[in-house]
């Protein structure tokens, strides 16, 4: 495509509230045919809501609620916003100190005078926290149900856990359906548990066998990777801190506009209305401009 294409294009994405880092972007992307979707805030609305909190040990579920809500208050996940927003409610929040946190893995803090731990069974590892058989029995019968379940400790023991659910975007289905008849194949990814990633995918038409739960920032990258390796030339959605590395690895890089700065700033571009359909218009409009579709 002529340099005034490109260009002319990039305007019209601009119109279309599709920011597009340099015309070349376009010319670059036009080959993509798989498209790596990121579940949390992107298929999905990010804006979680607490069902149900579970204690596993010898304290009252307001205030492991308030401990855990107090950390996650320093954090901008979507399941930490829910579970401080729900805490919140119960009466203002004490402020955590010395606060720490592992994207795609959960955070830790000291809350009047106790140390909190939030998040995946690897992040509890990690702070040499382990749960019992008992405890993992609860979580997984949690998790089967179809929930997001988050793990709780006080003073590095287990007290509980957390559970939580989101909700598929209007349009998601519609527009999985528009990458498809683009040519794309849609693949889920996630670090949220699988039976979540599966009911999720089930919804919005992404097949079981392109579905990668469980994975890490780092995985993440590496699924990307994987695909290109099998000869696929990938996109990849997403708009977490933990999506910036698979961002950035993909050939082309969507961030949704109400993600963080981090995967804005990794991404080529970004579509300001958050919502897939305007992901596959990104690609329509990348392939008019360069004349592949009509
Ligand atoms: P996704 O890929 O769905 O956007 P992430 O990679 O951000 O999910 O997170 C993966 C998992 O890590 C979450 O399902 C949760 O168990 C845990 N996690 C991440 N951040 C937090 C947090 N702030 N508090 C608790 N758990 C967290
Ligand atoms: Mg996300």
């Amino acid at each position: 495509a002529t340099p005034t294409a490109l260009l002319t294009g990039t305007g019209r994405g601009a119109q279309l509230g599709i920011l597009i880092r340099g015309p070349q972007v376009l010319e670059d992307t036009r080959t993509v045919d798989t498209i790596v979707l990121d579940k949390t805030g992107t298929v999905t609305t990010g804006t979680m809501a607490v069902d149900d909190v579970v204690v596993l040990a010898d304290l009252p579920a307001a205030a492991l609620l308030r401990l855990a809500g107090a950390v996650e208050a320093q954090s901008e996940h979507p399941i930490a916003q829910a579970i401080a927003r729900h805490a919140a409610r119960e009466g203002r929040l004490p402020e955590a100190t010395a606060f720490a946190s592992a994207p795609g893995g959960g955070v830790r803090g000291t809350v009047d005078g106790v140390t909190v731990t939030a998040g995946r069974a690897s992040w509890l590892e990690r702070n040499g926290i382990r749960p019992t058989a008992g405890h993992l029995a609860a979580f997984a019968a949690a998790e089967g149900t179809g929930t997001t379940a988050v793990w709780i400790a006080v003073d590095d023991a287990v007290a509980g856990f957390i559970a939580l659910s989101d909700t598929v975007k209007d349009g998601s289905a519609a527009a999985i359906l528009r990458l498809r008849d683009l040519g794309l194949r849609p693949v889920l990814l996630t670090g949220d548990n699988r039976a979540v990633a599966l009911q999720v995918a089930a919804a919005v038409g992404i097949d079981a066998t392109d579905v990668h739960a469980g994975v890490t920032p780092e995985g993440k990258v590496d699924v990307v990777r994987d695909l290109q390796a099998a000869g696929a030339t990938v996109a990849m959605a997403g708009d977490g801190v933990n999506d910036a590395a698979a961002l950035a690895q993909a050939d082309l890089g969507i961030a949704m506009g109400s993600g963080t700065d981090v995967a804005i700033e990794a991404a080529d571009l970004t579509v300001m209305g958050n919502s897939l359909e305007q992901v596959a218009q990104a690609i329509e409009l990348s392939r008019r401009t360069l004349g592949t579709i009509k």
